[in-house]
């Protein structure tokens, strides 16, 4: 039996360093979870976060994905009625010309036995709501099993129970870094000078984790891109599936808006020198407009907040969760599919944590994949 541990300490307030830290709680250990600025400051807060494994993926990360879909599906059905998740389905299709493409898609999605149907514009309004029919390619693909969660809502409802189980938040540390003694991880010490003792450290620093981790000598390969959220002013918008289109992704998001991002207006984005990003409005006002055209009736779309930073993802794409040969004691959690593998990657991670047992479905996954 392993000595039982008596305090970990978590940096990061995204996803999944919430998530972890509630999962070591639940399992009996102290927690103090460090964060350099407010929870859900980093990607967590500026997501698009649709639950999903559409397309084509090893299956190991498919498998992944599919437990990461369980876990909020319990969550769900625990209270269907919050507005924060939901399970109404996605549609999907690609550019002109792409329709061979979205076959292929298709089929991979139902050779690993992913609810996924093929469509043509005509059926959209008897699957789901207030879709532009003119807006669908002449393929579509309807996935009635995905969803999408609202994660700075989603991290305040965790963070009640990592209150009740009496967890220790420091928010606004700066940049936390680990303290190795030995060789092994011992604890954290702030960007404003405090100190954390801990039995073991986790490293959930979103994009950051790299950097934090460099700091010890070890490589964790980084391709995290710049990217943008704009969420609309409260609207009747009556759409319910998240869309994921050519030109915008769209999904629905609490109190009437919508939440919505893409690719296309990566290079328009600048980093100031203080580390921000600036864009253009016009750019912003760009991505609502093909928002609007993807709905019925295009309703005026108008702008309450977007928000730019980098959003994690790992050098080779497949997510990264477990111990740090090099520096044991110190485990990390940085992925692209954040949201999808929020509450599963947290739940998994922090068993390893509390027991040294490596859990198959993370095998895949390490951080001593990457050439040191
Ligand atoms: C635009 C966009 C769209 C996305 N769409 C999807 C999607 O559709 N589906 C999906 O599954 N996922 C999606 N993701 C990915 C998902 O949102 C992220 O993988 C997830 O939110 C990452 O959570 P995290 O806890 O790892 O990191 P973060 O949320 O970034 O949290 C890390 C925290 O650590 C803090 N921190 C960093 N360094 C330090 C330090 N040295 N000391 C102290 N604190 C530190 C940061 O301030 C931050 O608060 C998207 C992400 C973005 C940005």
């Amino acid at each position: 039996m392993p000595t039982p541990l008596q305090r970990v300490v978590v940096i990061g307030g995204g996803i999944l360093g919430v998530s972890t830290a509630v999962h070591l709680l639940r399992g009996g250990a102290g927690v103090t979870l460090v964060t350099e600025a407010e929870l859900a400051s980093g990607a967590s807060g500026r997501s698009l976060s649709w639950l999903n494994s559409a397309g084509e993926r090893p299956d190991p990360y498919h498998l992944l994905r599919m437990a990461g879909i369980d876990r909020y599906r319990t969550l769900f059905a625990a209270d269907p009625s919050r507005d924060w998740l939901r399970f109404d389905g996605a549609l999907y299709w690609g550019g002109a010309g792409n329709e061979e493409a979205t076959s292929r898609r298709h089929s991979s999605e139902k050779r690993h036995g992913y609810d996924s149907h093929l469509i043509a514009p005509v059926q959209v309004g008897s699957l789901t709501p207030r879709v532009n029919p003119a807006a669908v390619a002449p393929k579509a693909i309807f996935n009635p099993g995905e969803g999408w969660v609202s994660l700075p809502h989603l991290i305040e409802f965790l963070m009640e129970e990592f209150k009740d189980l009496g967890g220790d938040l420091v928010t606004h540390a700066g940049k936390a870094s680990v303290v190795l003694t030995g060789g092994r991880a011992t604890g954290v010490v702030t960007g404003t000078g405090g100190k954390h003792d801990g039995d073991a450290v986790v490293v959930a620093c979103g994009p950051q984790t790299p950097e934090v981790v460099a700091a010890l000598g070890i490589t964790i390969e980084d391709a995290s891109p710049v990217s943008m959220l704009v969420v609309t002013k409260p609207v009747e918008h009556g759409l319910r599936a998240v869309l994921n289109t050519p030109r915008a992704a769209v999904r629905p998001n609490p109190d009437n808006s919508l939440a919505a991002d893409h690719d296309w207006y990566e290079e328009a984005i600048t980093e100031n020198a203080d580390g921000t990003y600036s864009v253009p409005e016009s750019v912003v006002q760009e991505l609502l407009d093909e928002v609007a055209h993807l709905i019925e009736g295009t309703p005026a779309l108008e702008p309450a907040s977007w928000k730019i930073g980098r959003k994690p993802i790992p050098g080779d794409g497949e997510p990264v969760f477990g111990e740090l040969e090099q520096a044991p004691g110190c485990f990390v959690a940085f992925t692209h599919s954040g949201a999808t593998l929020g509450l599963i990657g947290g739940e998994l991670l922090a068993g390893e944590v509390l027991t040294g047992d490596k859990h198959p479905m993370l095998a895949s996954f390490r951080p001593g994949r990457f050439p040191r």
